[in-house]
């Protein structure tokens, strides 16, 4: 079986029948191949934004992320997923071998090995997806080259018990920052404090108002994966010359352009000086891609970041995994699991 992309999301945002689960013919396997059952499939925000396509790139003509970001209704969605090798025709896989690829939405893939890559040795699968991959290379590199904190900085992280914001918030305080970070319940603020961080629920305190607690003296670094509303109480927080890294803006995604929010306060950027700064991951240079990945690897080693995903079971299940982001259903990494046979 297989997901297409029915048709993009209307004025009520995502809804599970804009996906189409149907069958497929099985594939085979041809030289440079491997046949990959699918085991776990990454759920990132950013699809939304892929599945609005070209809605996005009428408003930024030449933008290379929209043009990356742009699904066509009617074909199949390929992503990131980890499989179990079946049968190989490729040099340097063999079956049985758990493989990261970026290959289609389908339970079973014949995918070319110019789509693979290999498992870090002793980490699971989830571990790898959620200190190694995508989501941890982008708290990691945001912070390092956008932020660049200062030993003794407060910053604060929102979205900071997902995916992201969590290796954000680890990657802040090994750079000797005190860290506050929000999320949308109780348990993920509990799990971030059990991690070394200040936490609040942004659903039970606004924004604001947790942060004129937490830091009355005010914030020299944010790391945004929200927006919105969010955005707007930072900008009021900061203090002169700080730096906001703007990484995503969930908050925003699920609606029409109409719809968003018009954040008030930008002349604050102007008045405090500040910087404010946005990053696509996949345009750092490889070599910092090199560097994070070396150090996430020894951080997971020592210890000083673990796994931490949140799983949807079922293929058929799939469209859960991308509603769940938007409710807030994870901690940490998002993967829908399929069970291996
Ligand atoms: P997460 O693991 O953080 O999952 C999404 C989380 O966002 C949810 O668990 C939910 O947590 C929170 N959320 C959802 N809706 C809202 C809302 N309206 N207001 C506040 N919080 C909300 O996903 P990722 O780590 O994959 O992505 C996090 C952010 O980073 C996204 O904005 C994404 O687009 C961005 N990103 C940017 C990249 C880049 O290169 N710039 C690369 C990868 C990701 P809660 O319970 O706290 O509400």
């Amino acid at each position: 079986r297989e997901w297409i992309l029915r048709q993009r999301p209307g004025p009520d945002g995502f809804q599970p029948s804009d996906l189409e689960l149907r069958e497929c013919p099985m594939p085979e396997c041809q030289d440079g191949e491997v046949l990959l059952a699918t085991h776990l499939m990454s759920m990132d925000p950013t699809m939304r934004n892929a599945m609005a396509g070209e809605e996005a790139a009428d408003r930024t003509e030449g933008s290379a992320y929209y043009k990356m970001m742009n699904w066509a209704p009617g074909s199949v969605i390929t992503w990131r997923i980890a499989g179990l090798v079946l049968e190989s025709k490729a040099d340097g896989f063999s079956k049985g071998d758990m493989v990261f690829a970026q290959a289609p939405w389908r339970e079973i893939n014949a995918v070319s090995v110019g789509a693979l890559q290999k498992m870090p040795e002793g980490v699971s699968p989830s571990a790898a997806f959620s200190c190694l991959a995508m989501t941890a290379m982008t708290g990691y590199l945001g912070v390092k080259h956008v932020t660049r904190p200062k030993p003794g900085d407060v910053a604060y992280v929102s979205g900071a018990a997902g995916a992201t914001g969590l290796i954000a918030c680890h990657t802040l305080k090994q750079m000797g920052c005190r860290v506050i970070g929000s999320a949308g319940s109780g348990d993920k603020v509990v799990y971030l404090q059990s991690q070394g961080f200040e936490a609040f629920n942004y659903r039970d305190e606004s924004v604001l108002t947790a942060l004129k607690r937490l830091a009355p003296a005010g914030l020299n670094a944010c790391f945004d994966n929200v927006g919105g509303e969010t955005l707007e109480a930072v900008l009021e927080m900061m203090n002169d010359t700080g730096c906001i890294t703007l990484c995503g803006a969930i908050s925003q995604y699920d609606s029409k352009p109409e719809q968003r929010y018009g954040v008030r306060n930008l002349f604050h950027i102007i008045a405090k000086r500040l910087r404010v700064e946005g990053f696509i991951v996949g345009f750092f240079p490889p070599e910092a891609h090199a560097e994070a990945s070396e150090t996430l690897s020894s951080w997971l080693r020592d210890g000083k970041i673990s796994d931490c995903s949140s799983f949807v079971d079922g293929f058929e299940n799939l469209p859960d995994g991308i509603m769940g982001l938007f409710r807030g259903t994870n901690t940490g990494k998002m993967l829908v699991r399929v069970p291996l046979e």
